[in-house]
């Protein structure tokens, strides 16, 4: 099958009219009944890969699949296109697996979405019954050790290429690293596997990062945040589940729609925070790491880090819950020291302590950095970037440096003339000369170097002192009630043999200064969705597309996503179409959705455009 072909059924039943890097390479592949491992980071377009194919070939497509809300998602998705999906897992009830079965077996069901324990249930019941097309495993990074997925369910699945030898496996991930790779292709039996990496930047994803922000303002920035993306989409992350309902409470308090997620909430509870944020009757939900797994919600436009996460890992799989449609979204996360503390208690209980301590410091120097932080995460993932990216804080802010050598042998003569006994904040004390009864007590006030740093604020001095540390001129000493102590390379400093240089200290509302102009128009910026305020001609046009598609939603009872993402509202509001021969190019708009929604879309367009009606 030729490309152009591809095309055309792409269009027809998705609404695109290009592939994306390598999608039509791997849809060849499978049509050529060869295996294949793809990895792509999350909104990639991994599934178009594995559905396309199943809806050429003859036959049904297993897609095995160990989150049930994510299948549910994806299947609402296909039968919105007008292509015959199911899912079966072991949730459903009977009687409905019953009806999925014989469905499938009169060879009614294009692609069955099935959990692995189902495929282990029906190996000798359904699956001999059946045409079976092509295999796709997603999340298929879930057969390896390595990794926090880990699901036993998955080993099982090489039984699949042992019984069907000729049909094409397809085994997709977002999670990149070489052993996870390795461990895929032998524990699946991929047989003579093509291996497709695609890039694994997001560059309409912008990436900020704050410092050294107590709780009141933390939530006073978040309060802030949320007034710039008003009526979007977004998660707050939170590492507490006190976090999560302390949080929800307070922005409430601003009128924010908002909902908490956590362990602690029963099955029923979460599904149906699930449900409130997916329908949108949620803006945003408060949730500890334990939520998103199985959402696919195309439109999150923001993804807010309350607390550092263990690994860039991690991070990267949370902020790419945002911006899947491609548009232009925020990722914006808070650093601070006390988190720091508590991941690396984390970190040195938990079975692997030099793997995940290790995974910290990397997660802990991207959060400290002075250069791109699209560069360095790129770089984590082993991807070369040789510019800077222009949609982050650091490239929208670049840091100033200034010789900070005496700030450093002030700090470094304090600590030794205590005895190397005090932390950072008796450290700042006595700097500033602070008259607290412990200092008093110690006689910390006679050193001589006892209000030596005087000149500075707390705040400066907080600052500067976390720099010296990060550049390794002074550590903390976890182990002894968390002391400072000079490090060689700090006495280099403190004998004036090498020079410190420190970044400019700025405060926190300085840091989060909005990208400049000149960078939003960096090749990658995508259009940013307008807040509804005045009513320009577009803006009323996209709230009305909205508020239609919000309808057409509830009376469906499907998310308003599947009906249209925002890109193709989005699309709508840039190119008015009022036929609907002009509305089949929007993007997004297969033959199934032209002839369910066009009339009433191109009615709407029409009636904010005043035009008459047809
Ligand atoms: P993944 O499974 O890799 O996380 P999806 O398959 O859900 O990503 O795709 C993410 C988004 O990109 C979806 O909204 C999908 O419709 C869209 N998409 C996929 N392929 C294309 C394409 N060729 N052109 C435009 N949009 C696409
Ligand atoms: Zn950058």
């Amino acid at each position: 099958m030729n490309t152009n072909e591809l095309t055309l059924l792409l269009k027809k039943f998705f609404g695109y009219t290009s592939f994306r890097p390598l999608q039509a390479e791997i849809i060849q592949r499978i049509l050529r009944k060869e295996d294949s491992l793809v990895l792509m980071p999350t909104g990639g377009g991994k599934s178009i890969c594995f559905q396309l194919p199943a809806i050429y070939l003859p036959g049904t497509a297993l897609v095995v699949s160990p989150l049930i809300a994510l299948m549910k998602d994806q299947v609402e998705g296909l039968i919105a296109n007008g292509i015959p999906a199911a899912t079966l897992n072991s949730l459903m009830p009977e009687e409905e697996q019953q009806q999925v079965k014989q469905l499938c077996v009169q060879g009614k069901i294009k692609l069955l979405y099935i959990s692995p324990e189902r495929i282990q249930g029906e190996v000798d019941w359904l699956l001999p019954r059946l045409d079976i097309s092509l295999i796709a495993i997603d999340e298929a990074h879930c057969v390896s050790h390595w990794g926090h997925d880990f699901r036993p369910e998955y080993t099982q699945l090489s039984v699949l290429k042992e019984r069907y030898p000729d049909v094409p496996v397809v085994a997709l991930t977002a999670t990149a690293d070489k052993v996870t790779r390795k461990d895929i292709i032998e524990q699946l039996n991929l047989r003579d596997p093509k291996v497709f990496i695609s890039s694994f930047d997001r560059p309409n994803i912008s990436l900020t990062v704050r410092r050294g922000l107590n709780k009141k303002e933390k939530i006073a920035a978040i309060v802030h945040f949320i007034g710039r993306h008003k009526g979007q989409s977004g998660i707050i992350y939170c590492m507490r589940r006190n976090d999560t309902t302390e949080l929800t409470e307070e922005l409430a308090t601003y009128h924010v729609k908002v909902i908490a997620y956590h362990a602690g909430l029963s099955p029923r509870q979460r599904e149906q925070a699930q449900d409130d944020f997916i329908n949108d009757r949620a803006d945003v939900v408060c949730a500890t790491v334990a939520f998103g797994m199985g959402i696919d919600k195309s439109n999150v436009r923001w993804v807010v880090h309350y607390n550092m996460p263990g690994s860039i890992e991690n991070y990267y799989q949370e902020i790419g819950r945002a911006g899947r449609d491609g548009l232009k979204s925020d990722a914006l996360l808070f650093y601070s020291l006390s988190d720091l503390i508590v991941l690396r208690r984390f970190a040195e209980e938990s079975g692997q302590s030099e793997v995940n301590l290790e995974k910290l410091k990397q997660m802990q120097r991207y959060c400290e950095s002075d250069i791109c932080r699209r560069r360095i995460l790129l770089s984590y993932f082993g991807e070369e970037m040789d510019h800077d990216c222009g949609n982050c804080d650091v490239c929208a802010n670049p840091p100033q440096r200034f010789d900070g050598s005496v700030l450093v042998q002030k700090a470094l003569s304090a600590i030794l003339r205590t005895g190397e006994h005090v932390g950072v904040q008796m450290l700042i004390d006595i700097l500033r000369a602070s008259a607290k009864a412990e200092l008093i007590e110690k006689g910390y006030h006679k050193l001589k170097t006892y209000g030596a740093g005087r000149d500075l604020s707390y705040r400066e001095w907080n600052e500067y002192i976390y720099q010296m540390i990060q550049l390794g001129y002074m550590e903390i000493d976890y182990a002894a009630g968390r002391v400072l102590r000079m490090t060689p390379l700090g006495k280099k400093v403190l004998y004036g043999k090498l020079q410190a240089s420190l970044v400019v200290y700025r405060r926190p509302d300085e840091l989060a200064r909005p990208i400049r102009e000149h960078d939003k128009r960096s090749r990658h910026a995508a259009h940013p969705i307008r807040p509804i305020q005045a009513a320009s001609v577009e803006e009323t046009l996209l709230d009305s597309l909205r508020k239609l598609r919000k309808q057409i939603a509830e009376h469906e009872h499907i998310p308003a996503y599947i009906i249209f993402s925002d890109d193709s509202l989005q699309d709508m509001v840039e190119k008015k179409p009022v036929t609907l021969d002009a509305f089949s190019d929007i993007r997004g708009v297969g033959q199934i959705k032209l002839d369910r929604y066009g009339k009433v879309f191109v009615a709407l367009i029409r009636f904010v455009l005043k035009l008459p009606e047809k």
